[in-house]
């Protein structure tokens, strides 16, 4: 069961966050948004609505305060902020926050945001979903890349749909300022300016790149968005909570070491090239050689810093004990931990998921073998927010456009 709120009337909205003066408003159309720009990106935007030079580093400072400290999304809440600059910032620039279309709530706890964005080149309005996986302790955001996927992994519910578009930095970060709105994770209005927040007792305090799409097929755009999620004067996250999980993009793994340096996750899913080019069909491009070759030489990587390896559970096909011998054979050597996640069905998937007492022994083989195999209990079934059931229906990608994206790795 699941609670489904109709945010077209007023009455069924969810109290607004305090410090959130409009957690449901769209972004104005046609002004560009501040929001995922880096403190370039700000002066350069303060510059052409011409603030001084000398003034261009407090004004930044002030505005990246009040963005990602205290997560306004209105220029008049910037009380600092001289009302002749608010006026100009408001005419030229928007920081206003994604348009939700729904918002759903598990029986656990589980949250999950529709979320529309302008279309931008995609010919119509794309929509796209985030999750939010509250657990004891610590609450986990699973944030979208792409609107859709240009990957076809077969046990997955986006790899059905066609890319559209690639998210904007604003777009992703967006997902994760709603999330703290929508939570109340954001201070409340009484905070003094400039006060320093503390991050303890935080709702959102990890983000795994596990929502729709491949992040490193959007490489650009992600990293500057995690760049400004991570940033130690706002919203504060730090490196080793934000995890990246790739489907095997090669290339781009050295490259998101050298430059986000944040958490990687593999979906790894196959012990074999055989059955993971079925799978994970990128494997064809990048086989498993190439792609354990990348994660041994990723850096920085320790025991206290281990790569994670996702591994879906399909019955009959890839849980078998002697694929988990395979699989701790594949990843000696590398600081691993293994993440064993039943299979989440979608309409018309051709697997089911793996019984649970194979899962349990093939869980215990890996554990006796000296990983970390937790098995990854389903969250928010019910609300179809579990791994690989989130799908919108926007509209596909014209294919030129499709292949000018892919063109670039
Ligand atoms: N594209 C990236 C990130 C998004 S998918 C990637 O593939 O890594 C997030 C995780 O959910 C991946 O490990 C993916 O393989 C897994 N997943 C996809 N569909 C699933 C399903 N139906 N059941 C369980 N896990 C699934
Ligand atoms: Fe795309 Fe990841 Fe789904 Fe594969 S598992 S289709 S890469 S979102």
């Amino acid at each position: 069961m699941s609670v489904t709120l109709d945010l077209a009337d007023p009455a069924s909205r969810p109290r607004p966050a305090a410090g959130a003066l409009s957690p449901l408003g769209a972004a104005g159309p046609g002004r560009p948004s501040l929001i995922g720009l880096d403190r370039e990106g700000l002066a350069e935007a303060l510059r052409e609505i011409g603030v001084p030079e000398k003034q261009l580093r407090m004004r930044v400072g002030q505005l990246w305060h009040w963005l990602y400290v205290r997560g306004v999304s209105d220029f008049d809440r910037m009380a600092n902020v001289a009302k002749d600059l608010r006026t100009r910032l408001a005419d030229a620039y928007s920081i206003a926050r994604p348009e939700m279309v729904d918002e759903q709530i598990s029986v656990d706890g589980t949250r999950k945001w529709l979320f529309r964005f302008d279309a931008k080149g995609a010919g119509r309005p794309v929509e796209i979903e985030t999750v939010y996986i509250p657990e004891e302790g610590r609450g986990t955001l699973c944030v979208s890349s792409q609107v859709g996927c240009t990957l076809t992994c077969t046990f997955c519910h986006t790899g059905t749909q066609r890319l559209v578009r690639n998210l904007t930095p604003d777009e992703i970060l967006g997902q994760v300022l709603v999330a703290r709105d929508r939570l109340g994770d954001f201070p409340d209005a009484a905070t003094p300016a400039g006060a320093i927040v503390p991050s303890e007792g935080r709702l959102v305090t990890n983000v795994v790149m596990m929502g729709m799409g491949e992040p490193l097929y959007n490489f650009d755009n992600v990293k500057q968005a995690l760049a400004v999620a991570s940033d130690g004067e706002g919203v504060s996250l730090s490196k080793r909570r934000i995890t990246l999980s790739t489907s095997g993009v090669v290339p781009m793994i050295p490259k998101t070491g050298a430059e986000m340096n944040v958490m990687l996750a593999i979906s790894l899913h196959a012990v074999t090239d055989e059955l993971r080019d079925v799978l994970v069909p990128i494997n064809k491009k990048y086989p498993l050689d190439e792609l354990l070759a990348a994660c041994r030489a990723y850096p920085g990587l320790s025991n206290a810093r281990r790569i994670t390896f996702e591994y879906v559970m399909l019955k009959g096909v890839n849980d078998s004990l002697a694929d988990a011998r395979a699989l701790v054979k594949l990843l000696r050597g590398i600081p691993a931990k293994i993440n064993l996640i039943p299979f989440n069905p979608w309409p018309g998937s051709p697997y089911e998921c793996s019984d649970w007492d194979q899962i349990e022994r093939f869980a215990d083989l890996v554990n006796e073998a000296g990983y970390a195999s937790p098995i990854r209990t389903p969250r928010g079934r019910d609300i179809f927010a579990a791994c690989g059931q989130l799908k919108s229906e926007s509209e596909r990608m014209k294919k030129t456009d499709r292949q000018a994206l892919e063109a670039g790795v």
